[in-house]
């Protein structure tokens, strides 16, 4: 991590050195053109001055030449012109008459005498000074003219160098200053524009400060120029985008109602603090189920549920704080516990840091029990029938996922435990293996029609004969082994396949006992309803369909519904059981005595039958008073409200007589038969016809 941003941040700082090359060329080729420029003027000047003099002393030359001419002294014209030209800067010199004919001249070369020639013709012509530049330098006339008249023409030629203005010596020092200046401002330059450029590269920073961990401290810049706007607007966006980015996170990973964590942010949290403390062992995950919680909200407006949700959470927040009072944490700098909730009716604690398992059982129970207190809220005392599962990290899950699962896991177990709170352990887990792999066959079994329907005979206690039976599901393997339905029923209700198992049984059983009547040995039938195909609005329409497709009278058919499920709802158990009633379907309360019956809602529901559960006559053959005591309350009960009692497990003659002396209408029980086949139970009932009439024949 160290490493990469160091590379990140050994960016190359190309603009301070480029601005540094910039300037200084600029620098260097300022004073080059400045220089140039000085040279090229003085050259000018040099040039324009040579000419001036030249010209005065031509004009001179013209003068001296016209005195001597005028005075006739040829002599000393001529030894004039010897002596001028002598001089070193004289390249030739000659005087013309009007003519343009030479009269006087001194050295040259070919060249320079037609040059001077050149311009004393000129002069002849035009009567002003003129001048010319040849090869060997600059040919200069002036005319010479006697009281008005024009008598010759003196033409001098100089030595291109002469009277020449000597401005590169002039100028050097000059140079040498600017020379000086450049080399100074070099390094002043760079301090300059490195300073100027100083923000930028702050900016630059900062840029990617963000851009490689996200965040940076705001960026502090008082330059008063444009870098300051840059450093503004940098972190105003900054500021933006972290509220952003909090909206984001606040929407992804906080459940909106109860402002607690949600699902996801606890599984990052623990995903967090495995990977943190790997060695040492993280800590547990308590989930919690509150199972009354998903139909009270559905009696309440969504403000309400909203509200007493947030009572809830709150409950579960103030036992979470105090969760170190309860139980030993491993180190003394703990982390705080983090609750959550994961789903509806489906809250979480991770308590990081537990020191044992048995801390966090403890530490589970201490939640559980605040969960499960009374919540007294707008005037109702509201209980949410809470249960809970454990898992250690890491030890039950290397990923929260994992701990989570087998927390839920564990807390499926916990619904039907006494505590209602359970540590995971590898069995549950191999049982739920165990009922997945149950479930997968089953699909099977089902294509394959291996659930059948058994029949265990049912007495008439007045006659004496067997005049019904209850039809039992079983699973018969290919193997001929049976499997029991106190194995595959609880799997069947979890999996949803109860519906398809219990249609099955359902149509066999009509069927059956339609053909038993049109064979003349007509049998009641009662068949087991589970309480997923209860809460179906469409139940009663299956049943009345099954019983009219096989031609069963309705009064033949007895549905046995368990006392839990009848109570969980009366008023709707009384919605779905009235079209059946009105068909003559005849209706059980199954498992009697062991449910939570409200007589008020009992004496409201049309219910033909009542079976005794099977442990009041367990208690009954341990000779327990109390049982003998229900035994009779159930029965006074069902005179009071005209039904039928069914006492079933029954196992020994002495509980068929006590039920039967009781006033107990029907028994039912191994004494009589176990579950058989249909065929075998149509055997009993001929068997059963066939010895009442040779009773008859007897008589
Ligand atoms: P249940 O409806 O109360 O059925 C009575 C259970 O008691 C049956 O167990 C029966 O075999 C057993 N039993 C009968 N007589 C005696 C006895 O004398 N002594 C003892 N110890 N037991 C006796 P089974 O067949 O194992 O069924 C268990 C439960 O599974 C049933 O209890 C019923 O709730 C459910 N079940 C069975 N078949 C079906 C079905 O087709 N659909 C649904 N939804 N549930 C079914
Ligand atoms: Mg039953
Ligand atoms: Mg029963």
């Amino acid at each position: 991590m160290g490493q990469i941003s160091a590379i990140a941040l050994r960016r190359p700082k190309g603009l301070a050195a480029r601005a540094v090359l910039f300037a200084c060329v600029l620098l260097i080729v300022t004073a080059v053109l400045s220089a140039a420029t000085v040279m090229f003027g003085a050259q000018r000047e040099s040039a324009r001055h040579q000419l001036h003099v030249t010209q005065g002393l031509a004009i001179h030359l013209g003068t001296v030449a016209g005195d001597l001419l005028a005075a006739g002294d040829m002599h000393s014209l001529g030894v004039m012109a010897e002596q001028t030209a002598s001089r070193s800067e004289v390249e030739r010199l000659a005087v013309y008459d009007s003519s343009g004919a030479v009269i006087v001249q001194s050295g040259g070369t070919e060249a320079e005498t037609n040059a001077t020639a050149a311009v004393a013709a000129r002069i002849l012509e035009t009567r002003e000074v003129a001048y010319e530049r040849a090869a060997g330098g600059l040919a200069i006339g002036a005319p010479i003219v006697r009281e008005g008249q024009l008598v010759g023409v003196g033409v001098i030629m100089w030595d291109g160098m002469a009277y020449r203005f000597a401005a590169l010596p002039a100028l050097a020092p000059f140079l040498l200053i600017l020379a000086c200046l450049v080399i100074a401002a070099i390094p002043i330059t760079s301090h300059f524009v490195r300073r100027a450029v100083a923000p930028l590269d702050t900016l630059a920073e900062f840029a990617e400060r963000i851009a490689e961990n996200g965040e940076a401290a705001p960026i502090e810049l008082r330059t008063g120029d444009e870098f300051e706007t840059l450093a503004t607007a940098f972190n105003k966006m900054i500021g933006r985008l972290d509220a952003s980015m909090r909206q984001i996170q606040e929407i992804a990973y906080v459940d909106p109602v109860t402002r607690l964590p949600n699902h996801d942010r606890f599984v990052r949290e623990v995903d967090h603090a495995i990977m943190q403390q790997r060695e040492a062992g993280a800590g547990a995950v308590a989930v919690f189920e509150l199972q009354r919680l998903p139909r009270l909200l559905q009696t309440l407006d969504p403000d309400s549920s909203r509200d007493f949700l947030r009572v809830v959470a709150e409950r579960l927040v103030a036992s979470t704080r105090t969760v170190d009072r309860v139980v030993r944490l491993r180190s003394q700098q703990q982390q705080a516990a983090l609750p959550a909730r994961l789903g509806a009716a489906e809250f979480a604690v991770f308590v990081p840091d537990l020191a044992s398992q048995g801390e966090a059982a403890r530490f589970a129970q201490h939640l559980n029990a605040a969960l499960n207190q009374t919540f007294e809220w707008r005037g109702h005392k509201l209980t949410l029938g809470a249960c809970c599962g454990v898992a250690l990290a890491p030890r039950d899950g290397r990923d929260a996922e994992t701990v989570i699962r087998h927390a839920r896991m564990a807390m499926g177990a916990a619904q039907n435990s006494p505590a209602r709170v359970k540590v995971f352990t590898q069995s549950l887990d191999r049982e739920a293996v165990a009922r997945v792999t149950l479930e997968r066959e089953m699909r099977g079994a089902l294509e394959r029609n291996e659930f059948r329907a058994y029949f265990q005979p049912k007495i008439n206690v007045a006659t004496g004969r067997v005049e019904g039976c209850e039809a039992l599901a079983r699973w018969i393997r290919p193997d001929r082994t049976i499997v029991s339905p106190g194995r595959f029923i609880p799997v069947a209700e979890e999996s949803g396949l109860i519906g398809a198992l219990s249609d099955a049984i359902m149509r066999e059983a009509c069927w059956k006992a339609a053909a038993w009547s049109r064979s003349g040995y007509p049998a009641k039938v009662a068949v087991n309803v589970s309480a997923l195909q209860f809460r179906s609005d469409r139940f009663a329409d299956q049943v009345l369909r099954v019983v009219q497709h096989a031609g069963l009278a309705p009064s033949q058919l007895e549905l046995e519904i368990t006392e839990s499920v009848v109570m969980e709802d009366p008023d709707r158990a009384l919605r779905i059981i009235n079209p059946l009633k009105e068909a003559g379907i005849r209706l059980a309360i199954d498992d009697f005595g062991c449910g939570h019956s409200s007589l008020a809602a009992l004496s409201k529901l049309p219910f033909d039958v009542i079976k005794i559960d099977q442990q009041f006559i367990r208690a009954l053959e341990q000779g327990d008073e109390q049982a003998a005591a229900i035994v009779d309350m159930i029965l006074a009960l069902s005179r009071t409200l005209n039904m039928e009692v069914v006492a079933e497990g029954i196992e020994r003659r002495e509980d068929m007589e006590f039920v039967a002396s009781r006033g107990c209408h029907w028994v039912q029980g191994f004494l009589f038969g176990a579950a058989m086949p249909a065929a075998e139970f149509a055997e009993v009932l001929r068997r059963q016809a066939g010895e009442e009439i040779d009773s008859e024949d007897a008589a």
